[in-house]
């Protein structure tokens, strides 16, 4: 991958470093093999049977035995509070915490403070991440000014100043006809739409998925059809407009038919999923611990299994974190008063390394094909691990055991839904376009002579 145009980065000293007998996994180009992989101005130079690197001047030397070196993921779904939040995350925060989950570029969406609606806030965040951001940021744009779902913003304008794509996620475009103008626009400005899918009648009041458990706990609930329905309605719009959408975050099985009955039709659809959809189910709400509360919402075990499955089968095109980054005071508040939204850069691959990959439910090799693949509905291609390409690599102890704390994050909120839990896989060391935007402060590494 080269860092395409839309993606913002600080610039900074191109990696030069030799890990040392590694296993080389990059599902996508069917390799799977022991190597020392060469990094050599920030591109990989050479993977070269263990052993037979050559040193070279200023090279750091990292031992790579027992690790796995990874192509480094992509998500195409956080939220970076810049502007006017920064108190939750700002883009040195988030990119640092992005990096340290093994990502090399993130998509942070627009429900910021004020919104992203106009060229001249848009350009300030980007202006910001060429001095902050240590991985490639790219900018969500708002379909509707204000995010108030009735007038479109200036789309094109937005595009040309370097929006990566359309959304209000945060909230749903209501109303039908101001979608299909949107994506009759999107033409015009060749930007992709993201949509968070529910129907704000059908979930007026629920803070939880409603089932067995909200009955039990007494709760207002989001029903599924809340959400599934709506992409019924938009994968229509997109049909007749010849239009491409992005769904986010489904967490229904509903919501899994829908897209799967719509790309079978030939609709454009693509879909993401996040860990927390993937791993936990409305039982944890029993809880009332605010960290399980999040939009959309937990579901059922039948809704977790079929995310799994549409996961597997590709009908669920990558993984997105959705990280959701909120102050302690707005989290530490009953259950129905509290934010909405869960952090999750920095768990996202050991929790579904354990869960999924260690349980036996999928292979490595699809985990990290989904974790990559995330960005190339908006144009950032997948990285790969081949000689001459950008190093983007993420460097993984997989037989690592930590528990998940309080404290460690290098985001700035610890709003993790998977706190305390205890996960094996852990992130050593990232290179992002070709710098190295993270290491693991027990990670040393030596400096070849
Ligand atoms: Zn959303
Ligand atoms: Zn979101």
């Amino acid at each position: 991958m080269s860092t395409p145009a839309t993606l913002c980065v600080r610039p900074g000293q191109p990696a030069n470093l030799i890990v040392r007998g590694a296993r080389v996994l990059d599902p996508r180009l069917h390799l799977d093999a022991y190597r020392d992989l060469v990094v050599r101005d920030g591109e990989i130079a050479e993977l070269a049977e263990p052993g037979a690197a050559a040193h070279f001047e200023g090279a750091e030397m990292v031992e790579g035995e027992g690790l796995i070196a990874l192509p480094a993921f992509v998500d195409p779904h956080v939220h970076f509070r810049v502007p006017g939040q920064e108190h939750k995350e700002d883009l040195e925060t988030g990119t640092r915490s992005a990096a340290a989950g093994g990502y090399c570029a993130v998509i942070s969406m627009a429900n910021t403070e004020p919104p992203i609606d106009s060229a001249a806030v848009l350009g300030s965040v980007r202006d910001r991440a060429e001095r902050e951001a240590s991985i490639p940021v790219g900018f969500v744009a708002n379909v509707t000014r204000g995010m108030g779902g009735a007038e479109l913003t200036e789309m094109a304008e937005l595009a040309d100043a370097g929006a990566i794509c359309f959304s209000d996620d945060g909230r749903p475009i209501a109303d039908a006809r101001v979608l299909r103008r949107a994506l009759q626009y999107q033409r015009l400005a060749h930007g992709l739409i993201a949509l968070h899918e529910e129907d704000p009648d059908l979930s007026a009041g629920g803070v939880m998925h409603e089932g067995r458990v909200s009955a039990v706990l007494g709760m207002a609930g989001v029903p599924s059809v809340s959400e599934s329905t709506m992409i019924a309605r938009d994968c229509s719009l997109a049909v007749f407009e010849d239009a491409p959408i992005h769904v986010q975050h489904l967490s229904a099985r509903a919501s899994v038919d829908e897209v799967a009955r719509a790309k079978a039709a030939g609709v454009r659809v693509t879909c993401e999923v996040t860990p927390h959809h993937l791993i936990l189910t409305d039982e944890a709400v029993r809880s009332l611990d605010a960290r399980f509360k999040m939009n959309p919402p937990l579901r059922s075990e039948d809704d977790r299994r079929a995310l799994i499955e549409g996961l597997r089968d590709g009908t669920i095109d990558g993984v997105a974190t959705d990280h959701a980054p909120h102050a302690a005071e707005e989290k530490e508040v009953p259950f129905e008063e509290a934010a909405w939204g869960v952090t999750g850069l920095e768990t996202a691959f050991a929790a579904l390394h354990t869960e999924l990959v260690q349980a036996g439910v999928i292979p490595l090799e699809t985990l990290v094909e989904r974790m990559t693949c995330g960005g190339e509905p908006f144009g950032i291609e997948a990285p790969r691990l081949e000689t001459g390409a950008e190093a983007n690599v993420a460097l993984i102890d997989p037989e690592l055991a930590w528990t998940v704390g309080e404290e460690g994050y290098e985001s700035r909120s610890y709003n993790n839904c998977f706190g305390g839990r205890d996960l094996t896989g852990r992130v050593l060391m990232t290179v992002a376009a070709g710098q190295v935007a993270f290491r693991q402060r027990s990670f040393a590494l030596g400096v070849a002579s």
